[in-house]
């Protein structure tokens, strides 16, 4: 409730708790499908998909090794 509203609030961006840093988004096959891509996450422990904005969490305790 406290994120800043950088973006249009009609769709709340899906959020997916990963447990790698490499991931694959294809906007999940529905409304917002794209092409896949790859995507990494770096420090700050979250990505964000370039197509469909969702947002991929690395869950805390997760091996990153
Ligand atoms: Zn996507």
């Amino acid at each position: 409730m406290s994120e800043p509203a950088e973006k249009q609030p009609i769709e709340a961006p899906e959020t997916e708790e990963v447990t790698t840093r490499r991931i694959a988004c294809d906007g999940g096959g529905a409304a917002y499908g794209h092409p896949r891509v790859w995507l990494q996450i770096g420090d700050e422990g979250f990505v964000e998909c370039g197509y469909c904005d969702k947002k991929f969490v690395l869950k805390p305790g997760s091996a990153d090794h």
